[in-house]
């Protein structure tokens, strides 16, 4: 029975281990990779491997080696299929290189952005997101059989972190995810707020919850950021280093861990540890067993809020317990909008919606400027020194700035995510940028909240980028309908349709 199967079925919470994460992966070698795989199917209690698609610089090997390595063993592969290095063309060929393989289940995810020394080999490209591969797998008929993975970071420090995660969890489950899979992290209130979180929103996906072993070797490679996003509590920290490098008590943690999220309400669980040896992964299955029942008495355990940094949780917090209870929490008030947003909402009334009163006339001399090319260089100019100074514009050819609050994805987010952020942004700073740039999706955020208290995507999904458009006038493709709003404008009655 594959993972997404024994996800539905339930009281079975089965576990799939992290195999490769690729930030651990100096020391891992193909051999220990798959001998860890052969160890744990013959101890029978985990049959499901997570793989990235692509390891690091540092490994020779290719993941769809081990996946097939691992599919002759009779087990089953997952494969996390990142997007930075690839256009969407080449994830479209490896999809197919694992699904003739045999691989049927996949996780999409935007991928971190490469370390300078990784980036001088390869330079990353996101030409697509997330969202928009689901976008393009829905239309695929012969890719209806896979299983669609997708992945949500739950741990956000602000407001306008975390509710953009929730907002771009939606927009995922309505494209056609089948499963999600939390971010790494150590919050049990978070963790159970993603519960809440799906019950509210009926998502009925099944979810499984990232589980990494917290010990000294984890929380070096969390402070030294080698996993953008996740962030360890401060008490925890302060416990790893009053009790010094002993597994035991990672052990245990864990195992509590597990059994508290299946009890509420996980139907599974990513494991993952900085060690490669089943030897370790059996000591956690082992004391697992039994203790499961006992959930509700580790909750207190393993709180480790300590209140001295407030952070945003999406419900108020249940006075039982140090979980949630089932009413939203407020969010902030919304606030003045700045010149620029205001500036910019109102050319866009007056200029882009139907209703607006300069909508035809900017429509008819668009299509005018479209057949010559003097009156479409002109317009070309006028974008261009219009949109350079106020948003930062690379003339992409086709503008989202009605989409996200009037800033431009191209210069102010390094990944160029135009369906919400990445889960890397560690307390509203850019993954790429930590402590010195604000990630681009917490400003679309706040000028977001000039203009409405409770933010939400307030467009479609954008699909994937049109290149072709590159250097070219947004004005004019909007009207003639080439970019992906897909405009039909009928010059003689000036109505869009
Ligand atoms: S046209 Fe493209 S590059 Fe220019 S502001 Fe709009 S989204 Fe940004
Ligand atoms: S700006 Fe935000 S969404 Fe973009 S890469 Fe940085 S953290 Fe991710």
């Amino acid at each position: 029975m594959n993972f997404l199967r024994k996800l539905s079925t339930s009281g079975s919470f089965p576990l799939c281990y992290n195999l490769l994460p690729h930030f651990a992966a100096a020391e891992q070698d193909y051999n220990n990779l798959i001998n860890y795989a052969k160890d744990a199917l013959q101890d029978g209690r985990i049959q499901t491997f997570f793989l990235s698609d692509r390891p690091t610089c540092k490994q020779e090997f290719s993941s769809l080696r081990l996946a097939e390595d691992i599919l002759a063993a009779d087990g089953e592969p997952i494969i996390s299929l990142a997007l930075t290095f690839h256009d969407r063309k080449t994830v479209m060929d490896r999809l197919q290189k694992y699904i003739r393989a045999g691989v049927q289940q996949f996780v999409f995810v935007s991928g971190d952005y490469p370390l300078r020394i990784e980036a001088k080999n390869a330079k990353p490209v996101y030409d697509i997101d997330s969202v928009q591969l689901l976008m393009l797998l829905a239309d695929l008929l012969e890719l209806t059989d896979i299983a669609k993975g997708c992945v949500i970071n739950p741990f956000k420090h602000f407001e306008s972190e975390q509710i953009w995660q929730y907002e771009k969890l939606r927009r995922k489950i309505s494209l056609g995810a089948d499963f999600i899979v939390s971010q790494i992290g150590y919050d049990l209130r978070k963790f159970d707020e993603l519960i809440q979180f799906c019950t509210l929103n009926k998502i009925t996906a099944p979810l499984v919850a990232n589980v990494y072993t917290a010990d000294m070797q984890t929380a070096g490679m969390i402070q030294a950021r080698a996993i953008p996003g996740v962030k360890m509590p401060g008490s925890l920290l302060r416990m790893l280093n009053e009790k010094k490098p002993e597994w035991k008590p990672a052990v245990r943690r864990t195992v509590k861990t597990l059994s508290v999220l299946k009890g509420l309400g996980y139907q599974g669980a990513l494991l993952g540890s900085a060690t490669i040896s089943f030897s370790e992964t059996k000591k956690i299955l082992d004391e697992k067993e039994g203790l499961e029942e006992e959930w509700q008495n580790f909750v207190a355990e393993l709180d480790y809020s300590d209140g001295s940094a407030p952070q945003f949780y999406y419900f108020q917090k249940d006075p039982q317990n140090s979980l949630n209870s089932s009413e939203p929490a407020p969010v902030a008030l919304k606030h003045f909008p700045s010149l620029t947003y205001l500036f910019s909402y109102f050319i866009d009334w007056l200029v882009y919606v139907p209703q607006g009163p300069l909508f035809k006339m900017t429509g008819r001399f668009c299509h005018f400027c479209s057949t010559s090319r003097f009156w479409y260089g002109f317009l070309w100019l006028l974008e261009y020194v219009s949109k350079r100074p106020l948003y930062g514009c690379n003339m992409c050819g086709d503008c989202t700035l009605y989409a996200c609050g009037f800033l431009c994805y191209q210069s102010g987010c390094p990944k160029k995510l135009q369906n919400g952020p990445c889960g890397g942004s560690i307390e509203g700073y850019c993954e790429v940028f930590p402590g010195k740039k604000r990630c681009y999706w917490v400003k679309v955020y706040h000028n977001m909240k000039g203009v409405r208290q409770h933010v939400t995507f307030t467009a479609q999904p954008i699909p994937a980028r049109d290149t072709s458009l590159h250097r070219t006038s947004s004005w004019i493709n909007f009207f003639t309908g080439k970019d992906h709003r897909k405009m039909k404008f009928e010059e003689t009655s000036g109505k869009p349709t």
